[in-house]
C-alpha cells in the first residue's frame, strides 16, 4: 500500500469502517510510514477539539465579543448613564442571543451537509477498496434498473452513455447517512463513476466539492437528487453530469 491509497482509506479506517483484511494492510503501512501516522494523529486530535463542549461553545461568545466591540457608543444618554448602560446591555444579549442561535443552526446544516458529502466520497473510496465495486455487473440498464427492485424503495432511472464514451458498468446499493440509496456505476477509460441516487429533491448537498484529488456534481433527476463522485478532470465531471441530466429528459428510461 502506498501513501496515497492510505490517505483514502484512512477516514474510513477512522471510523472503523474498513474490513479487517483492509485495516491490517492500512496498520502495515502505517507501521513503516511516519506521514500517515501524523495525519491520523491530527484526525484523531480534531475529532477530540469537536467533542470538547468548551470548544463548541468558543465561537459563539467570539460573536459576542466582536458584536459587543463594534456596537455603537452612547453619547445621547449621557446625563442619564444607567439607562443607557442598561439599554445596550439588553440589546446586546439580545442581539447576542439571537446570534448564536443561528449560528448554530448554521452550524448544524454545515455539519450535515460536510457529513453528507463526506459519506459520498467514504463510499466511492470504499467501492474501489472493494474486491469489486458493482453488486450487479451488467452494461444492459434493463438488467440494472430491475437488479433494484425490492432492494430500494425506488429504482433509478438508468441510462447508458456507452456512445458517448461512459458506459454503463452496473450497479450496487450504498448508504449516504443511514439511508440505502441506489448507485448506478459507469467507466470512462481507466476512471470508475459513482452516480448515487438520493431521494430527496434537495438532500442538502452543494453543486460541487473536491475531496483529495476527486470531484463530486449534484444534479436534479426527476424528483431526486444525482450526485456524481469520480476521479475524472473536471470537465470531464462536468461532461458526464450534463448528460446524466440530459439523460433524464432527451431519453425517459422504463
Ligand atoms: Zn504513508
Amino acid at each position: 500500500m502506498n501513501c496515497e491509497s492510505s490517505r483514502h482509506l484512512l477516514p474510513l479506517y477512522f471510523d472503523g469502517e474498513l474490513d479487517p483484511a483492509a485495516s491490517r494492510a492500512f496498520e502495515s503501512h502505517l507501521d513503516g510510514c511516519a506521514a500517515c501516522r501524523q495525519a491520523l494523529h491530527e484526525l484523531e486530535t480534531l475529532r477530540a477539539r469537536l467533542r470538547d463542549p468548551a470548544a463548541r461553545f468558543a465561537a459563539p461568545a467570539a460573536l459576542r465579543a466582536r458584536l459587543a466591540a463594534t456596537a455603537p457608543a452612547r453619547p445621547r444618554m449621557r446625563n442619564r448613564p444607567w439607562l443607557a448602560l442598561a439599554a445596550s446591555w439588553l440589546a446586546a444579549a439580545a442581539v447576542g442571543a439571537g446570534s448564536a442561535g443561528l449560528w448554530q443552526d448554521r452550524q448544524h446544516a454545515v455539519q450535515a451537509q460536510a457529513q453528507l458529502t463526506r459519506d459520498l466520497f467514504a463510499g466511492h473510496w470504499r467501492a474501489l477498496a472493494a474486491a469489486s465495486p458493482v453488486d450487479v455487473v451488467s452494461t444492459d440498464r434493463h438488467t440494472v434498473k430491475p437488479w433494484f427492485a425490492g432492494k430500494v424503495a425506488e429504482s433509478p432511472p438508468v441510462h447508458d452513455f456507452a456512445a458517448q464514451g461512459f458506459p454503463l458498468a452496473g450497479g450496487r446499493i450504498d448508504y449516504a447517512g443511514s439511508a440505502r440509496v441506489p448507485v448506478l456505476v459507469y467507466r470512462h477509460g481507466g476512471h470508475l463513476i459513482d452516480v448515487f441516487v438520493l431521494a430527496s429533491a434537495d438532500p442538502g448537498l452543494p453543486r460541487q466539492a473536491q475531496m483529495r484529488g476527486y470531484g463530486l456534481r449534484t444534479l436534479a433527476l426527476g424528483h431526486a437528487t444525482a450526485a456524481v463522485v469520480s476521479d475524472m478532470d473536471e470537465a470531464e465531471l462536468d461532461r458526464f453530469a450534463q448528460l446524466l441530466a440530459q439523460g433524464e429528459t432527451a431519453a425517459p428510461a422504463r
